[in-house]
Parts: C-alpha cells; sequence; structure tokens
C-alpha cells in the first residue's frame, strides 16, 4: 500500500484549514492546537496498544466500548462510517468502503482491504474512547471568537478531534492509504 507522505503535522495543518473557525485562530495558536491535537491521539493509541489491542483484528477489544454495526446498505451521507456516541454505536458503511477498496485497487494502490476497514473503526474508535475519557480534544482547548470588555466567547475546533482520531489511527497501524485522505470526510 502507497503509504501518505504527509507527516502528521502536514496533515494536521491540512485539516484545520477545513475548520469553519480556522480563520480565528492566530496563526501563532496553530501550531501548538495541531501539536496538542496529534499528542492526544499518541497517548490514547499508546495506551490502547499497552491495553493489549490486536491492531489486526480491532473489534474485539472496540466492542468491548460498544457496539459496532456493519451496515450493507448505502450511507446516508457521503461517508464511509460514523459514531454515535448516544447511542454507543459506530456504523461502518461495508458499501461505501469496498467502493473505495476497488477504486483504489483499479488505481494501482496496493490496498489491504481489512486494514482499510481498521482504519474507519479505529477513526470511530477514538471518538467513543475522547468521550469517555476526558471529553472531546475539540472541546478541551478552546479559542475566543469574540472579546467585548469583559465579554468574550469561546468555541471548540472540531477537526481537533479529527487530527487526534488520525494521530491516534496512526499510532495503532502506521500510515494511510494516499488517496483516502483526500476524501471530505477526513
Ligand atoms: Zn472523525
Amino acid at each position: 500500500m502507497e503509504e501518505l507522505s504527509l507527516d502528521m503535522t502536514g496533515l494536521g495543518q491540512l485539516l484545520l484549514k477545513r475548520d469553519i473557525l480556522y480563520n480565528k485562530i492566530s496563526s501563532r495558536e496553530r501550531n501548538g492546537l495541531i501539536e496538542f491535537a496529534i499528542e492526544s491521539g499518541e497517548e490514547a493509541g499508546l495506551k490502547v496498544l499497552a491495553d493489549g489491542i490486536d491492531k489486526d483484528k480491532p473489534c474485539a477489544y472496540i466492542e468491548k466500548y460498544c457496539k459496532i454495526n456493519f451496515l450493507r446498505h448505502k450511507a446516508p451521507l457521503p461517508i464511509y462510517s460514523e459514531c454515535l456516541l448516544k447511542d454507543g454505536t459506530i456504523n461502518i458503511y461495508c458499501s461505501e468502503i469496498d467502493n473505495l477498496y476497488l477504486k483504489l485497487s483499479e488505481e494501482g494502490y496496493m490496498v489491504d482491504r481489512n486494514r482499510l476497514y481498521n482504519i474507519f473503526l479505529l477513526h470511530e474508535f477514538f471518538h467513543v474512547l475522547e468521550e469517555r475519557e476526558s471529553g472531546s480534544v475539540s472541546s478541551i482547548r478552546k479559542i475566543k471568537v469574540f472579546k467585548f470588555l469583559f465579554w468574550e466567547i469561546k468555541r471548540g475546533i472540531s477537526q481537533l478531534s479529527e487530527i487526534a482520531a488520525n494521530s491516534f489511527l496512526r499510532t495503532i497501524i502506521g500510515g494511510l492509504p494516499i488517496k483516502y485522505i483526500c476524501k471530505e470526510d477526513l
């Protein structure tokens, strides 16, 4: 499988740019936020590795925390997977991932189907874990979006959770297939 050439910081910069609040974050703050998200993901990844997750067959470990649905029907949105925190459920849209698998194979990438599934599973699993442990990574570090006299409004950067989720799965299974990262939902 061809691996993504971006390092986690490069990927973090890419993801942060997609955040709706990106322009509110000063360039001075950006690197620190990305670093924080990467470290949060790494830390969580090392923890589950130490706790015995099988990186090739992570389902048994994940199912100790939540339910996994492998769905055959088309996803309601252009997504491959989702995490429903309220229900404690991860939905994996198999037909979407299988299509991605075929597309990547046709384009000449050496893709391991099992690993492709695990990328999505682990990504969503991180969101389950972050909520259970210390609250979402996005809500821990907030930025000031408005300030007037003593009144200020702070907001979380939702992409920090996405950066952390990718750092988490990379800590566990290594890099990502290069095309996968271009997809909108990452
Ligand atoms: Zn996510």
